[in-house]
């Protein structure tokens, strides 16, 4: 019995190794129709139009219908009204505000209102499970001058109105369909004075209970020539934690088995990166392992603070001349964030990325609970086991592993619907371990690492 099963699975292992080289699923053609609806004319009009209310410094006016950053967020929800009003009663549509008492960057204090745009998942047993994508659509002028000169011009065309327009674009696209889980469309507020409109998000949302299952921020996602002459066009870098940005149980358990690299926001990026492959393949998705560039900030870390797996998107070449400068020319060289320097094409492209990781998050079963690893002995072979989640189109499991100096992983292996599974002949001393669900139509979930049931007792 025991060899009939090995024999099994290692003739499997043949197979499905091969079969992930080529790609570790089939692509649905339902997500493949909503990604083939994204539109380059209308990602444009929206950062033009956002371009054109000036600035949109979150202390600038509110009260003029074009000038300011009240007329970018009536513009925001009234453009998501009228998708909400196609959308056969899915879409929802709201601000999320609070005050902010002065800072050292918020003078006095300022309303900071969040526009929130929700699909409510269709299946009673997943619409808890939130996947939230994300751009902020304030900006901001000079880096070295008076950063609080909320009258002076800051179009922010590329920071941040291409995120704001790829989460507008996808709320188009995603509302005339259903999908399992919640999708929720954020347009994000004072992210330049300290990431407090998502810091406010993030605090509800943990304080609530809401189960964000993932997290995306889109920010600076539409340049590609480098300052410093490099053309990218084709890549896209996502930014992930590899361990819990706070001290916690997780992150000591993680560290305790050279989990630095599987933490929870890691795993996410490695989900981006294997599904942009599969949908978008012509376009790369580079992970690159740190939370953020230096000196920089976003989104998505209030978010991942809070133990939420959060990551962010961004542009490979950056152009320093044209992030955070007063429109101008100087010594031949234009500065300013304009609506002339967006690639509308690439912007689409981060929009494919962003909408086919979504899609199949939303159609995917939640992802396995309690995953462990046997560690109670010596052995030579690698038990797994977990607990189900309790969507009602689960078909299965796949175990996935890798080399523990690989950056994706390597290996899957379908093991059918069970809870625990020995894995013949693969050491886990040698290898990291993932465990995936699947449903009846192929979509995976993301994969959650197994760690120790039991404290090993040193030897
Ligand atoms: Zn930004």
């Amino acid at each position: 019995m025991i060899r009939t099963w090995f024999t099994l699975v290692v003739a499997t292992l043949v197979t499905v190794s091969t079969a992930l080289a080529g790609g570790a699923s089939s692509r649905d053609p339902e997500i493949e129709k909503a990604l083939a609806e994204i539109s380059v004319p209308r990602i444009k009009a929206r950062i033009e139009k956002l371009a054109s209310f000036g600035t949109r410094h979150t202390l600038s006016d509110t009260t003029s219908d074009v000038r300011g950053i009240g007329a970018a967020r009536r513009w925001i929800k009234l453009e998501f009204d009228q998708i909400a009003a196609k959308s056969d009663g899915r879409l929802t549509v709201e601000y999320d505000s609070y005050v902010q008492e002065p800072t050292r960057r918020v003078g006095k204090a300022t309303e900071i209102v969040n526009v929130i745009a929700t699909i409510k998942g269709k299946r009673t047993e997943s619409a808890d499970r939130i996947i939230l994508l994300g751009g902020h659509y304030d900006s901001i002028p000079t880096i070295r001058g008076d950063e609080t000169d909320a009258t002076i011009d800051a179009p922010g065309a590329n920071d941040d109105a291409s995120g704001t327009a790829v989460i507008m674009e996808l709320a188009e696209v995603c509302s005339t369909r259903d999908w399992d889980a919640t999708l929720v469309f954020a347009a994000f507020a004072g992210e330049e004075q300290g990431l407090l409109g998502s810091t406010h998000f993030a605090e509800a949302a943990r304080a609530a209970g809401k189960n964000i299952e993932a997290m995306i921020t889109n920010d600076i996602v539409g340049n590609t020539e480098g300052g410093d002459g490099r053309r990218e066009n084709r890549t896209l870098r996502v930014f992930s934690e590899g361990m819990p940005a706070l001290d916690s149980p997780l992150a000591a358990r993680l560290k305790m088995v050279g989990g630095e690299s599987d933490g929870p926001s890691r795993q996410f990026a490695r989900y981006i990166q294997e599904t942009a492959d599969l949908y978008v393949p012509s376009f790369h998705v580079r992970m690159i392992f740190r939370n953020d560039r230096y000196l920089r900030g976003g989104d998505h870390t209030p978010f991942s603070q809070r133990g939420y797996r959060a990551v962010r998107l961004t542009e490979p070449a950056e152009n320093y001349t044209r992030q955070h400068q007063n429109v101008r020319t100087e010594a031949g060289v234009d500065y300013g964030d304009v609506v002339a320097k967006v690639d509308f094409e690439y912007v689409a492209n981060v929009a494919r990325v962003n909408g086919a990781v979504a899609a199949s998050l939303a159609l995917a079963p939640a992802p396995p609970t309690d995953a462990t690893i046997e560690t109670r002995k010596l052995e030579y072979d690698t038990t797994l086991a977990w607990t189900s989640p309790k969507d009602l189109d689960l078909a299965g499991f796949e175990v996935v592993w890798r080399d523990t100096t690989a950056a994706r992983w390597e290996h899957a292996l379908d093991v059918g619907n069970v809870n625990k599974v020995t894995l013949p002949g693969l050491s886990k001393d040698d290898l990291y371990f993932g465990i995936r669900s699947i449903d009846d139509k192929g979509h995976r979930s993301l994969v959650v690492f197994p760690l120790p049931a039991v404290r090993q007792p040193p030897r």
